[in-house]
């Protein structure tokens, strides 16, 4: 009878290994970033997320602790192109290599000042030029990791790829379609499976939109006949919710961020828009 708790102590042990057994402590500045740093470097690496869920990206405070995390990791992943400006002091003070996942991206613009749209992980393409950058930078920092890290990053991108299928064969039938949106965080999506965004009631996702402006939007809306308002949890609703009803529309909530139950990875969190992107647009043709 004393088998049991020998087994149970062994896995313990085990677990306590393979925490151990990590090499590389790095950072990711959001969680669909961290995700796949995650699928590459699997238990050599351990991730930390500096936004928690629920947070914006674009205008965030981290709390004290976040600098010893940053001290501590040896790389620190980040979109760039603008989404973690207020994290610039945090990050030279902390030393950390940066590793920024957009460098060489053809990038849209947003706002009226044309700057960088960073929102490129919501293209399942573009996140695979992003895991080839994370591969990359994993291999630099620790090169006995090599084999893990390359097929580790080969098998996530064939997640990836067949993920883009699956996304442009549910919405081949809805080709055309548009939509406006809150920020402009669907428009790399909205480019690669042929959709189209209307406009966002924030061009620069941080500055309140002017009423004469979020009345232009709806009046665009009402003549195009467009009834669907993408936004997001981890934004204010109040601008949404007044466009829409202003246009006749309606609010549907994606989340760009996940991290939380049932959108706990990149792909489920992908999945998860996908259908209830559908969901929105199957229903406004009917309507
Ligand atoms: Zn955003």
């Amino acid at each position: 009878m004393r088998v049991v708790p020998q087994v149970l102590l062994l896995q313990a042990l085990l677990l306590v290994s393979l925490a151990q057994g990590a090499e590389l402590r790095v950072m990711a500045s959001i969680f669909p970033v961290a995700d796949m740093v995650r699928q590459v470097g699997g238990q050599r690496v351990e991730v930390q997320v500096l936004i928690p869920p629920g947070a914006d990206p674009h205008g965030y405070e981290p709390p004290p602790s976040v600098v010893r995390q940053l001290r501590e990791a040896e790389l620190f992943f980040q979109v760039g192109a603008g989404l973690e400006l207020w994290a610039e002091g945090l990050l030279k003070a902390a030393g950390a290599k940066r590793v920024l996942l957009t460098e060489g991206m053809r990038l849209l613009s947003q706002g009226p000042g044309g700057q960088a749209n960073p929102h490129v992980w919501l293209d399942p393409l573009l996140a695979v030029q992003m895991t080839e950058k994370i591969k990359e930078a994993l291999l630099e920092a620790d090169p006995p990791g090599g084999p893990l890290y390359e097929a580790n990053a080969r098998r996530f991108i064939q997640a990836l790829r067949a993920l883009d299928e699956e996304i442009r064969r549910e919405l081949s039938a809805l080709r055309g379609r548009e939509f406006a949106s809150l920020h402009p965080a669907w428009d790399y999506f909205a480019l690669r499976y042929g959709l189209r965004s209307l406009g966002s009631i924030r061009p620069s996702p941080s500055r309140p939109a002017s009423p004469r402006a979020l009345a232009r939007l709806a009046r665009r809306l009402r003549e195009a006949k467009v009834r669907v308002v993408l936004a997001e949890e981890q934004m204010s609703l109040r601008e949404a919710r007044v466009l829409a009803s202003e246009a006749g529309a309606r609010v549907v909530l994606l989340d760009p961020l996940g991290g939380v139950p049932g959108r706990d990875s990149y792909l489920a969190l992908m999945r998860y828009n996908l259908r209830k992107l559908l969901e929105a647009l199957r229903n406004e043709q009917g309507s």
